[in-house]
């Protein structure tokens, strides 16, 4: 059948959930909270909102909030079902994710992530907005969603006491690991049957070294072997990495359609990708052209890519964790689970049978843990108790579906404790604690912008937290390495990587033809333009906050200053042999090969994060002085 010949309406009509919907509006009538399992691609995110709305359920007012892990799923989910409504996103259907509203006051469907949700429960503990809440892709288990399951069932206690309407949940989940969740609820579940074709499943016979390589290698011969109609589509773990991975498979592509090959259009897929680049990769590829997607996770069970007949698995991704000795959240790529790696395959089935090439071993893959670690239980808590504090509720008491380790808990009240944000015990919010939480960030970030004032640089900090809250803005072309190198040495400061973003975003600001500038200097145009609109919406929080307005100039020293004083637990001072260690846990890190530091070694320094290839990198750097510890009587133990 051609792809784009059956209708919206038509195809709407033939998934699963529409199929079942008597009996699952039944369900949700009948029961204030339901758990609903199905299939990735069966209709539960764009349909069952839809289905409640005309049938009474969600109330003549009320809205339908609809949670997603990620921003890229709530944004192309809330295009696709306004599409399908035939009208305006932002009108009856919107979505809502950091720094980004596309909603109005006649919005009933909406979709947003499930970190704005508990925002919104910041300001509304009953959230009295919604009739209906929808944590969708709860099992992902991600730290706002593990929140948000515990938020919205006092929500919904709180209105049954003060005798208001009725809040209904549903929670939906792709995997068949539903025990936890209808314990917690004590609520029952449903069951969609999914359309699932069988997929055949290739293991790598050894261990590749290099997986992105591999899997690339892997798309072109499937290219030269398959007909044109069907889609490949490949796990990888990050933006740096898809980007380079679209260049290298557009310039193959280019030199293989002179040799008679069928036309092979790349599209990659992540999270920071503005809004309509990320919906081309959703478009059907014309007939004769096929279609390669290279995405993160989102494609694993948030979104269902049209045509796809070929996964290519690579068994990674990029989690956050809590490193267990910095005490840092780190970015790292690690195996997937079983659980991930079956329903990437299933992603190869969705339309007919598929093929699923796994980028390693049947060995590899039987070593894998059964379902991934809930991320409440490997990440620093100090967002997430702030978040609760601000609700009204105490981290320590509080009834998660699987706790915390005791220990992480304790570390992160003594991190409020040292920003100032919390005191006493049970632990109170301070007035600064409640002004740190209407800022959507890290609270080490907020304590950044809240200590500018005194150091007189808030602009500047604004701008920094801004630019450190996106993806990078350098670009990193293989072919012009060096090139790119030159460039950016332009707006390299001694001070650091902070001060030289300062003076990149400095300089984008003045200049006329943004974008031929960007391209230049190997500046990546769109996330500097993605960080002008942060740092415009957190000059908003900070107006509202009464934040006294200050410039620092060239006096950039009070930036630093500034940093320090949210950051001050990531430092790494040098050794006698010339390595560093971090001050806190006497770790040995290194200076990542990006830092404009990465030649110097200044005998202090303060980092934004850690990336653990192997060793540990740190990124984000600027230079301290230890002089500026004693002014805040901080201490810096010497080690030898
Ligand atoms: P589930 O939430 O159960 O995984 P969805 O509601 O996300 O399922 O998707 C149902 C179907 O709608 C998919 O199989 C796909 O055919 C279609 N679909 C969803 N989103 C899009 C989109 N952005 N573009 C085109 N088709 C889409
Ligand atoms: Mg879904």
């Amino acid at each position: 059948v051609d792809k784009g010949s059956i209708s919206l309406q038509q195809q709407r009509k033939s998934l699963p959930v529409y199929r079942l919907r008597k009996r699952l509006l039944e369900e949700i009538r009948r029961n204030s909270t339901l758990v609903i399992i199905g299939e990735t691609g069966s209709g539960k995110t764009t349909q069952i909102p839809q289905l409640l709305l005309p049938s009474g359920i969600a109330g003549t007012s009320g809205c339908i909030g609809i949670t997603q892990p990620r921003r890229v799923a709530a944004v192309s989910v809330a295009r696709r079902v306004a599409q399908e409504q035939g009208v305006e996103t932002g009108k009856l259907v919107g979505y809502c994710v950091r720094f980004e509203d596309v909603t109005s006051s006649q919005t009933r469907i909406k979709y947003l992530t499930d970190g704005m949700m508990v925002r919104e429960a910041m300001t509304d503990e009953i959230l009295s907005d919604y009739s209906v809440v929808i944590l969708d892709e709860a099992h992902e288990r991600s730290v706002q969603t593990d929140v948000l399951l515990g938020v919205v069932r006092r929500a919904q206690n709180l209105r049954k006491l003060k005798n208001l309407l009725p809040l209904k949940l549903l929670v939906m989940s792709a995997t068949m690991d539903v025990d936890k969740f209808t314990k917690y609820f004590q609520a029952p579940a449903v069951y969609l049957e999914g359309r699932q074709h069988p997929v055949k499943i290739y293991h790598a016979v050894k261990t590749q070294e290099d997986y992105a390589f591999s899997a690339l290698v892997t798309a072109f011969q499937i290219h030269r072997d398959n007909p044109a109609n069907e889609d490949i589509l490949v796990f990888l773990t990050g933006q740096e990495e898809i980007e380079a991975a679209v260049v290298s498979a557009r310039q193959v592509a280019k030199q293989l359609d002179g040799q008679g090959y069928p036309p092979l259009k790349v599209f990659p897929l992540y999270s920071a990708l503005p809004t309509h680049q990320q919906l081309e990769a959703f478009k059907p590829s014309p007939p004769g052209m096929r279609k390669l997607v290279l995405s993160t996770n989102v494609a694993e069970t948030s979104v269902t890519i049209g045509g796809i007949r070929h996964v290519i698995d690579t068994g990674v991704v990029k989690a956050r964790t809590h490193h267990p000795t910095t005490g840092l959240d780190v970015l790292r790529v690690e195996k997937v689970s079983k659980a991930q790696a079956w329903q990437r395959t299933g992603r190869a089935g969705r339309e007919a049978a598929g093929k699923c090439y796994r980028i390693y071993t049947k060995e590899d893959f039987e070593r894998m843990m059964e379902m991934p670690v809930p991320e409440i239980q490997r990440c620093s808590l100090a967002g997430v108790a702030l978040q609760l504090l601000a609700i009204g509720v105490d981290i320590t008491t509080f009834d998660f579906m699987d706790k915390p380790p005791k220990e992480a808990v304790d570390v992160a009240v003594t991190c409020l404790e040292k920003l100032g944000a919390v005191k006493g015990s049970p632990p109170q919010l301070t007035t600064l604690g409640r002004t740190m939480s209407l800022f959507p960030l890290d609270p080490r970030f907020t304590k950044v912008i809240l200590a500018s004032v005194e150091h007189h640089c808030l602009e500047e900090a604004l701008t920094v937290v801004a630019l450190l809250s996106g993806e990078s803005v350098f670009t990193d072309p293989p072919a012009k390495r060096q090139q790119a190198y030159v460039a950016r040495s332009r707006f390299a400061s001694p001070e650091g990587d902070h001060v030289t973003l300062l003076n990149v975003f400095r300089a984008y600001t003045n200049m006329k033809q943004k974008k031929v500038w960007c391209h230049e200097n190997f500046l990546h145009h769109r996330n500097l333009e993605y960080a002008t609109e942060v740092r415009q919406q957190l000059a908003a929080l900070a107006e509202r906050a009464n934040l006294e307005k200050a410039s620092c100039g060239t006096n950039t020293e009070q930036l630093r200053k500034a940093l320090l004083e949210g950051l001050y637990d990531n430092l790494a001072e040098l050794q006698r042999d010339q390595t560093y260690v971090t001050v806190s846990s006497k770790q040995p890190v290194a200076i990542h090969p990006s830092s404009t530091l990465h030649s110097s070694k200044p005998p202090l320094i303060l980092f934004t994060e850690v990336v653990a290839t192997g060793r540990c990198y740190l990124r984000g750097l600027s230079v301290i002085e230890s002089s500026w510890l004693n002014e805040k009587g901080l201490n810096i133990g010497k080690c030898d």
